[in-house]
């Protein structure tokens, strides 16, 4: 059987690995992005170049994007030169960016018009696990979509999750943002507290690793956030967005959302200090500067 051709746009930090692991798996793809050295380095790999969404539809069996924003997934969904311009019925198609919920359900909507089969499919474990094909991926779709699209997603993770239909892997990702900012924000006030009593920060990931405060945030940027090491990873630009996502979903659905609300204050202080580029663990300035020390480790 031939495999199915995927065409894959948004070639960053995450979707240049999740398609290499594609190439390598031996499915023929076809990428674009608007930054046509990420394209090139495909293309060397084995990729075939494409120009538009529109062009990436018209050769694609299935479709993926792994972009910024929701402006930017309408943009290339439904806008001028969009994929809704070249697909064909019956192609399936999996957002895999962390966008509005609702803008995920409007897009589904959209293209479902054109017997598109749509799934929204965000996806949690950062640059790692999509370099090393480990990501959790939530899923919101129609069964017999999901179903159809499980082995590619395989090729890009070890969690795969139904979680409802259109817009519930949105909403699922926007719960896991809250929990993963909340854990940064409590590593930093720790981190923050015992460098200014004089403990070295070293010392104190080490013992919070070892017992109830052990977090996946810890585990994995706690030892570069202890030697000042911000480079994303994660850019806080996106964790900011994430959270404006997520106190939209609140107001949406009637729920106070006290802690991230704060959170979020304290993100849009670090970007208002030039730090939107930096990783999202970056945030701990935003702390050190108020407590008037920098949480860095003397080893
Ligand atoms: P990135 O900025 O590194 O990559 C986005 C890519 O999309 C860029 O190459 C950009 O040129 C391209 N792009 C933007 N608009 C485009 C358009 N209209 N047409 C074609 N290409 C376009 O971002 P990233 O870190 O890879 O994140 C992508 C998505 O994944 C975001 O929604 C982010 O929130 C989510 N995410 C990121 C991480 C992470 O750790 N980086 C983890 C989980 C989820």
């Amino acid at each position: 059987m031939t495999p199915l051709t995927i065409g894959f746009i948004g070639l960053g930090i995450m979707g240049r690995p999740m398609a290499g692991h594609l190439l390598k798996a031996g499915y023929p793809l076809v990428v674009h992005d608007l930054n046509r050295q990420a394209v090139a380095t495909l293309v060397a790999a084995g990729a075939a170049e494409a120009f538009s969404p529109r062009e990436v539809a018209a050769r694609s069996d299935v479709i993926i994007t792994m972009l910024p924003d929701s402006p930017d997934v309408e943009a290339v969904a439904l806008g001028p030169d969009g994929l809704i311009e070249g697909v064909r019925p019956g192609v399936l198609y999996a957002d895999m960016s962390t966008i509005a919920p609702t803008a995920a359900v409007k897009v589904a909507h959209a293209l479902a018009a054109k017997g598109v089969r749509c799934l929204d499919a965000p996806v949690s474990g950062g640059e790692v696990g999509a370099i090393n094909a480990t990501l959790s991926i939530m899923v919101g779709g129609a069964e017999d979509d999901f179903a159809a699209m499980r082995p590619i997603f395989e090729k890009l993770g070890k969690t795969i999750t139904l979680c409802g239909p259109n817009g519930a892997g949105q909403i699922v990702k926007a719960c896991n943002q809250i929990q993963v900012a909340l854990n940064i924000l409590g590593m930093a006030e720790a981190l923050v507290l015992g460098a200014k009593a004089g403990v070295d920060p070293a010392i104190i990931h080490k013992v919070l690793s070892g017992g109830y405060a052990q977090s996946r945030v810890a585990d994995v940027r706690g030892p570069k956030v202890i030697q000042g090491d911000f480079q994303p990873g994660f850019k806080a630009r996106f964790h900011f967005k994430d959270l404006n996502i997520i106190l939209k979903t609140g107001n949406d659905y009637g729920v106070p959302l006290p802690v991230t609300s704060l959170v979020h204050e304290l993100f849009a202080a670090l970007l208002a200090a030039g730090g939107g580029d930096l990783d999202h663990t970056a945030v701990i300035t935003v702390l050190e500067k108020l407590a008037g020390v920098e949480a860095r480790t003397r080893s």
